[in-house]
């Protein structure tokens, strides 16, 4: 068994239910795999929201939230001693909150900042995957199945943007999520096995508009806009009002945009993935 809980970045929509039910959960009482955490400076579930593009006819916002990877080869175990961090058999990873005693280089040595310095305690801490009770045989979920246990966050959202369950198994909720969805990964846990995945995090989008020959300053519909990137093609074409966009392109890397439509000479654009880019408005000649 892998426990493991999935974050569909598509779906999530900055509620902080997620954040609300974690701080009910886990403020104002010691358990024995944490301390309570301070109601202030600590977010074991952090709703991260961020605007994307260059322009401002073409903007989205993004959000995800993002815990704990519980990591398959943890950096804060590496930093720990004596023992204070642990993988449990079920793939949860656990700060020992007595153990972990000043042990300041825990929260430091986390890729994320998922850990958080308690300075009154001198204690890391961080999310437990809810752990404590999913060892209770007493918990309840407000879903009020004794066989159903899940993290307070997951329970919480409203979105079905969270998902719980056993990754080991192909034929679970989150396993068929993880393998039905775009999978993506926080950047500097790139390359790493984690037991929480990330879902369709955006990458970077290229935009613009074409327009017909300039005089005529009327949008251009249906012209064929092709991305060549990183060895892949990525096809689309203009909207009513002339815009394409073509999403989830690979990052950092060269791109050439080729836009062309019947009875116009074609327009070439070079441009670098590294950011989300407005190309250009973009005024076929005949
Ligand atoms: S995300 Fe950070 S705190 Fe969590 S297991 Fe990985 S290194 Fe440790
Ligand atoms: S799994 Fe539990 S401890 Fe972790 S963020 Fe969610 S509610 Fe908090
Ligand atoms: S509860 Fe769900 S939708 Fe709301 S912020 Fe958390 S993950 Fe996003």
């Amino acid at each position: 068994m892998r426990l493991g809980i999935a974050v569909d970045s598509r779906m999530c929509m900055a509620c902080y239910c997620c954040f609300i039910a974690c701080k009910d959960e886990h403020c104002g009482y010691d358990t024995a795999l944490s301390k309570s955490q301070p109601m202030m400076g600590q977010k074991w579930i952090d709703v991260r929201e961020w605007e994307r593009g260059d322009n401002s006819r073409h903007i989205k916002t993004a959000t995800v939230a993002t815990l704990c990877a519980h990591c398959a080869d943890p950096a804060c175990a590496k930093a720990a001693k004596n023992g204070a961090v642990y993988k449990r058999p079920d793939g949860i990873v656990i700060i020992d909150p007595e153990k972990s005693k000043g042990q300041k280089a825990i929260a430091d040595a986390c890729p994320i900042q998922a850990v958080f310095w308690n300075e009154e305690l001198e204690i890391p801490q961080k999310c437990t995957m809810c752990a404590e009770l999913l060892d209770d045989p007493d918990y309840l979920t407000y879903l009020g199945d004794p066989k159903l246990k899940i993290p307070r966050c997951v329970e919480a959202c409203p979105n079905k943007a969270l998902y719980f369950g056993d990754l080991d198994d192909p034929d679970s909720e989150i396993s068929k999520i993880v393998a039905s969805q775009r999978q993506t990964q926080l950047e500097p846990l790139a390359g790493q096995e984690t037991n929480v995945k990330y879902l369709n995090v955006p990458t970077v989008f290229l935009t613009g508009t074409v327009y017909q020959p300039a005089e005529l300053e009327e949008v251009l519909i249906g012209a064929k806009v092709t991305v060549e990137v990183a060895g892949q093609t990525f096809e689309t074409e203009t909207n009513y009002f002339g815009d394409w966009e073509i999403e989830w392109l690979p990052k950092n890397a060269d791109a050439t945009v080729t836009i062309t439509a019947d009875g116009y000479k074609p327009a070439t654009y070079k441009v670098k993935t590294d950011i989300d880019h407005y190309v250009a408005s973009t005024y076929l000649a005949r």
